[in-house]
């Protein structure tokens, strides 16, 4: 999850205020003046005037209001470059041979999440362009389901990894965090293709993590993995358009996504929505009606909000 921090001043946070004021929510963190939710990202100012953004588009959030301090704990003093962290890639990483890692379905309450890793060397890139793949948030799902296909049936070497419900619902209730989930899978997609790589005797010049933690934060979330692969690892946020790579593994990890959801839609002959907004409440209160609450478990991540809001619904539609 993204996470940034700006020092603004009463007026400005006014300002803010209003900008936001059809995003506000009723809750109020300790010490704060409002909390908002914009997309995915939610938005807590405090009266110290600090503010922070957290969810998937912080950062980019937060740029609108001015420049990023810090977007994490234990920044040093000098200066970070633009990323704030060491491990950003180098400049010429679109011309490198990358194993590139993205992930899928975290911020969507039914179904699994997904991540896939993908090799991408000097051939692959050729291919890569020729198929027409990029960011794929600008791919319609046909589209992607059509570039997925391709790609998987052009010896293309990556590693596809589908975390279930059950699972994810195991862990959680373990205390895992999603992060240390993604960490854990990222890591061992990665590994994977390491592997098929060092089989066919070809080598890498580096590996690039679509960001969704600081790197000493997913450092953390690996800690207790039999392979930690730290070796040339660079963290980037919208990684799909600084290597194909990255983009190709979104591509595959939505793909399998999609398959999920139609999977499971079919499991109980009903058409599961992706997101968590508001007619996900309703599909999965109407997954309780017909199937009971405990079906959700294995169709959805039941420590979202929306679990409590479907009950909700559920309560007030007999
Ligand atoms: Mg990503």
């Amino acid at each position: 999850m993204g996470h940034a921090v700006l020092k603004m001043d009463q007026s400005q946070i006014l300002k803010m205020k209003a900008f936001y004021k059809s995003h506000l929510l009723d809750k109020n963190a300790p010490g704060s003046l409002f909390v908002a939710k914009s997309g995915s990202t939610t938005i807590t100012a405090y009266k110290s005037g600090k503010v922070l953004f957290q969810g998937k588009t912080a950062e980019a959030e937060a740029a609108k209001w001015g420049t990023v301090q810090a977007t994490a704990k234990g920044r040093s003093k000098k200066s970070r470059s633009v990323s704030g962290h060491n491990n950003a890639p180098p400049k010429n990483i679109s011309e490198l041979a990358i194993i590139g890692s993205d992930e899928v379905g975290t911020g969507d309450y039914f179904g699994p999440i997904t991540v896939a890793a993908v090799f991408c060397g000097p051939q692959e890139k050729e291919m890569f362009t020729q198929i027409g793949v990029r960011d794929s948030k600008a791919l319609t799902d046909p589209q992607i389901v059509r570039m997925a296909k391709t790609l998987i049936s052009h010896d293309v070497i990556y590693s596809l990894l589908t975390l279930n419900n059950e699972k994810y619902n195991d862990l959680q209730a373990k205390g895992f965090s999603q992060g240390k989930m993604k960490g854990i899978l990222h890591n061992q997609a990665i590994g994977h293709v390491i592997s098929k790589l060092e089989d066919q005797q070809k080598g890498y010049d580096g590996i690039l993590i679509d960001q969704f933690a600081m790197p000493n934060v997913y450092y953390s979330y690996i800690k207790d993995e039999k392979q930690q692969i730290k070796d040339r690892v660079y963290f980037q946020t919208k990684a799909e358009s600084y290597h194909l790579s990255v983009a190709a593994a979104s591509i595959i990890a939505r793909y399998a996504f999609l398959n999920e959801m139609d999977q499971l839609s079919d499991t109980i002959s009903m058409r599961l929505p992706k997101g968590a907004g508001s007619n996900v409440d309703a599909a999965a209160a109407k997954v309780i009606r017909d199937h009971g609450e405990k079906a959700l478990y294995s169709l959805a991540k039941v420590h979202f909000a929306n679990t409590k809001k479907a009950k909700r619904l559920r309560g007030q539609t007999p």
